[in-house]
């Protein structure tokens, strides 16, 4: 019942004249599938040029952060207005990144996911434990929070999806494995149960992200809990992030 959402974090690369042409090539490579949604998440640069060659595609587009305000002095930041206005139907909301480099925490990712709800957007909002959490068994404790705080605010009629991204797993080749993620996913969702109630918490899409690759995609994706994937480093290759895409 739930669709699979297999999205494309493009991080701080791509151009525009490249940008434009990854997403040329993946059209074409994905034009015939009906039956998952994807997504793209280009710099803030290259949105309006990569919205206007995916008219008329089976591709969404989002951005890769939002700021809560509208409009106004916040030197640096893209508002929710500004995505909409460029054709993203989604956005990503704390990221690992976000959260470790430019310590975003649990209050700031709250405010811009009910901005982004308010707005018509789609949150999607990352969770997960860094190594050390893991190692000293506080996993569930550290993802909960991050769930229960970013939501906070949200009704059973808000549309959001989240992202389970252990720390560890994020670009470094690690991937965690089926049933690990799986353990996670279904936590996750039973936390969405307490807060939302069993009809809403068996629609919302819970994607794995960390090493997401071609080769472990089919393998994640075909666990009960595993809703779709956020791919990092193998979005950036039209040929790779297409055969995610299609896994499964
Ligand atoms: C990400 O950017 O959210 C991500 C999971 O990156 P990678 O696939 O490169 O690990």
């Amino acid at each position: 019942m739930r669709r699979l959402l297999i999205a494309g974090n493009w991080k701080m690369h791509k151009t525009v004249p490249e940008a434009v042409e990854l997403v040329r090539e993946l059209k074409e490579l994905v034009k015939d599938v009906t039956d998952r949604d994807i997504l793209v998440c280009p710099p803030f640069t290259a949105l309006y040029p990569v919205s206007q060659e995916l008219k008329g595609s089976n591709i969404y587009l989002g951005g890769q952060n939002m700021f809560y305000e509208e409009e106004g002095a916040f030197t640096g930041e893209i508002s929710p207005l500004m995505l909409k206005d460029v054709g993203c139907r989604f956005v990503i909301l704390g990221h690992s990144e976000r959260r470790h480099i430019f310590k975003e925490d649990d209050r700031l990712i709250n405010k811009k996911v009910l901005s982004a709800v308010e707005h018509g957007l789609t949150p999607i909002l990352c969770v997960g434990e860094t190594l050390q959490e893991r190692e000293s068994g506080r996993t569930k404790e550290v993802v909960k929070k991050q769930v229960v705080e970013g939501l906070k605010g949200l009704t059973p009629e808000s549309e959001f999806v989240i992202a389970y991204e252990p720390v560890w797993a994020i670009g470094t080749g690690r991937t965690a494995t089926p049933e690990l993620a799986q353990e996670v996913h279904e936590f996750i969702r039973n936390t969405l149960k307490e807060l939302f109630g069993s009809e809403k918490a068996e629609t919302v899409r819970i994607l794995y992200g960390g090493s997401v690759k071609p080769n472990n995609a089919a393998g994640l994706l075909k666990m009960p809990d595993i809703d779709g994937a956020l791919v990092g480093g193998a979005s950036l290759k039209a040929e790779s992030f297409s055969q995610i895409v299609k896994a499964l």
